[in-house]
């Protein structure tokens, strides 16, 4: 399959095309490729809502339950006017590979409603949150799925429904949804779960390639939340150097490294990381091919295509972001010897996190911070390290290689429940 043919397929379609070129690496059976071609169970509800205006407006949203085989689902939960089925079907996909590659007891799943949340009041919102709740019942639940915030839903969003679905039951359920407020059993290290599990993914792969990251120069693309933990954490737990970052408005560079205090007080200021005092300015693409040793891609996908792929200087490639490389990007990558530590690892830290809240919901014993962060660490070390020897042994790219772990992981899992 030629590879601007894969770029120019909706999500599924990719998604799709992702599981069998895996699949035929490890020879996957037939009948499992079958089931893992399509999610088990996809519903679609439609939510009349009373809005300020005291008339009703009718939403439409999804929920879509992957695959269940290796425990109950597990994804976020989008609000955004252009949601698709097949967007939300593809990323409940993704979901099922990023909890197997994980190793966490958990399938895979997602929901989205199509709307514009900026639209709304906060009343309008939370009946609508609820709505959502309602008519899913007991399609989630602690043991059969458990949501989570994604695009423009929140902690408060997450207690609402949480709210809402104990009020169904009649008792007390916090681990039917992750996300949530602390107050209300959220867990301590949601916040930066996603930029320090990359950070324990980077270390491993800089350890094979023998990148010191204590001299390693980095340039990192976006500053919301992924970014501006990335820029924190390179710093504190590696003393690496940025270099380079951008945002929607373009890039900064500065030879002696960007202080991550100072940046985050300058775009507070200004509402941009450009004009940040002694920066040059670079355009966004400028950046993803500077001569760095770490290249962070932390903003949107399809950055890193066949066009720039064999202009990139970096040795190291961490996707913070979900999809910022094209496939045949990847391709380029692996013979030119970069190492690149594909999205569903990379950006996995968050739904461990969730994973952890979670079982301290179920448990009834809260961890301290200390516990979260050692926790991750083994988590994220273990599976870098699984799909870096993956790569190597099967002489692949490491996107494929993380693939054919997290798929025969599931296909086991039906396996052994007799699914084929
Ligand atoms: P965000 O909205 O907080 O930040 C996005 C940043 O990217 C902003 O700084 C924005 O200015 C910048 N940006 C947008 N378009 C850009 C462009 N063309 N060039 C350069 N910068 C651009 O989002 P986020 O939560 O940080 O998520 C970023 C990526 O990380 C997304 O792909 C998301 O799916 C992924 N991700 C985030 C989390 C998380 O916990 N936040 C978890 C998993 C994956």
């Amino acid at each position: 399959m030629p590879n601007n043919v894969i770029e120019d397929l909706d999500p599924f379609d990719i998604a799709v095309k992702q599981l069998e070129k895996a699949a035929k690496v490890i020879n996957l059976d037939k009948q499992a490729l079958e089931i893992l071609r399509e999610p088990m169970q996809i519903l679609t509800v439609r939510l009349p809502i009373k809005m300020d205006s005291g008339k009703t407006q009718v939403f439409t949203g999804f929920r879509v339950h992957y695959n269940s085989a290796r425990g109950p689902v597990k994804g976020g939960i989008r609000f955004h006017p252009q949601e698709t089925i097949s967007t939300v079907k593809a990323l409940a996909a993704w979901m099922t590979w990023k909890t197997a590659i994980a190793d966490i007891p958990l399938g895979g799943a997602k929901g989205g409603i199509i709307c514009d949340p900026k639209k709304l009041s906060v009343g309008e919102l939370e009946r609508l949150s609820r709505g959502y709740v309602r008519s899913l019942g007991e399609y989630i639940g602690p043991e059969v799925d458990i949501p989570a915030p994604d695009v423009y839903t929140t902690p408060q969003i997450m207690a609402w429904m949480m709210d809402e679905y104990e009020t169904i039951v009649r008792r007390s359920s916090p681990g039917v949804i992750t996300g949530k407020p602390l107050e209300i059993g959220g867990s301590l290290g949601r916040g930066d779960a996603t930029a320090r599990g990359g950070m324990f993914v980077l270390r491993e792969a800089a350890k094979r390639k023998n990148v010191d990251l204590s001299k390693a120069r980095v340039a990192i693309q976006g500053f919301g939340n992924a970014g501006q933990f990335a820029i924190k954490l390179v710093k504190e737990l590696f003393n690496s150097k940025v270099v380079a970052i951008s945002d929607t408005k373009g890039g900064i560079f500065l030879e002696s490294g960007i202080d991550y205090e100072k940046l985050l007080a300058h775009k507070k200021k200004t509402g941009s990381v450009i004009g940040f005092p002694g920066s040059k300015q670079i355009t966004n693409e400028e950046l993803l091919e500077l001569p760095v040793d770490v290249l962070i891609p932390a903003a949107i996908e399809n950055q890193l295509t066949e066009k720039n792929a064999s202009k990139i200087k970096a040795k190291i490639i961490l996707e913070l972001a979900n999809g910022p490389t094209t496939p045949g990007a990847d391709e380029v990558f692996y013979k030119n010897g970069v190492v690149l530590l594909p999205d569903f690892l990379a950006n996995s830290g968050g739904v461990i996190v969730s994973y952890f809240e979670w079982t301290q919901n179920v448990s009834g014993y809260y961890w301290d911070i200390d516990e979260v962060y050692s926790r991750l660490d083994k988590k994220l070390t273990l599976a870098a390290k699984e799909v870096l020897d993956a790569s190597e042994k099967l002489k692949i790219d490491t996107r494929t290689a993380a693939y054919t772990i997290s798929i025969k992981r599931v296909a086991d899992a039906m396996k052994a429940r007799g699914w084929y």
